[in-house]
């Protein structure tokens, strides 16, 4: 058991990536917080996990609203006394061209995706800095890296984490604090079953594993770390893309 006597928070764990990184982590031992903009998928997921003999619990929160973030780790901190891994996994995509962004899907995707990683990375880490340890891992993207036409906001805010995710590195690590991103490539869930099979096929060609990623892959480079195999790794972007980014 990897994250025995461990809490983690992930974000936006109702469903897809996070739900999978939950789950991973659960399955190592941590006692996991599911926590999502949806109160009810929020408290299903978190039942789920109890019903398969996890430690699982469930605070719904809206990452955006400063104030809801507060609540939420006073509220875990109350229970469960401390956060040691947090997971910034929730994130929202608003395609257009950018003749056509508008004003409103650029804001919608800056707001969630990265004021969201913002707000709970430093709520979350005063108790962290207490501890003296904690690990911050940050759901990035291949979109941050190389960039995609009709995503300039998503990829402007996932570039945007990762410039965030080496700050906190330096500023945290006398503290015992890492801060690493995942940058998943193309990997079947929701947010992908939105494209047309037309769009999937031709970045299906520009992979080199030819196929699409599971949520699992994205798991278990989280899995790595949030463990203590990760301890001397911070301010680095885990690539999970079969290749595609090369
Ligand atoms: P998803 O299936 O759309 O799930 C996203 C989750 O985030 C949903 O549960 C959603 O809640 C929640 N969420 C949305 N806005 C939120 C908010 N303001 N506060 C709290 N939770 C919120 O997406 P996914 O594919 O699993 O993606 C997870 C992460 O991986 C995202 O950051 C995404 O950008 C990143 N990623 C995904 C891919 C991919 O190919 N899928 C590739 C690279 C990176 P609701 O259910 O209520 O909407």
């Amino acid at each position: 058991m990897r994250l025995n006597n461990q809490v983690a928070l992930i974000t936006g764990s109702a469903r897809g990536i996070g739900r999978e990184i939950a789950e991973a982590f659960a399955q190592e031992g941590a006692l996991v917080i599911i926590s999502d903009v949806n109160a009810e998928s929020s408290a299903k997921t978190a039942q789920e996990f109890v019903q398969k003999g996890y430690k699982a619990d469930s605070f719904p929160c809206n990452v955006t609203k400063s104030a809801e973030v507060e609540d939420l780790i006073n509220k875990i901190l109350d229970k469960y006394k401390s956060i040691d891994i947090v997971v910034n996994n929730a994130g929202i995509t608003k395609d257009n061209l950018l003749i056509r962004m508008s004003e409103e899907d650029w804001d919608a995707v800056i707001t969630v995706n990265l004021k969201g990683v913002f707000n709970v990375t430093k709520t979350a880490i005063r108790s962290m800095m207490k501890a003296r340890k904690g690990k911050i891992i940050n759901i990035a993207s291949i979109i941050g890296v190389i960039g995609n036409a009709g995503q300039a906001n998503y990829s402007a805010s996932k570039a945007g984490i990762i410039g965030f995710t080496k700050s906190i590195a330096k500023e945290f690590a006398s503290r015992g604090i890492t801060s690493n991103a995942v940058a998943p490539g193309f990997i079947k869930t929701d947010m992908t079953d939105k494209l047309s099979e037309k769009a999937s096929e031709e970045i299906l060609k520009n992979v080199p594993l030819a196929r699409m990623g599971t949520p699992r892959d994205v798991a278990n480079a989280c899995l790595f770390l949030a463990s203590d195999m990760a301890d001397y790794i911070t301010g680095q972007v885990i690539i999970v893309d079969g290749g595609m980014a090369m």
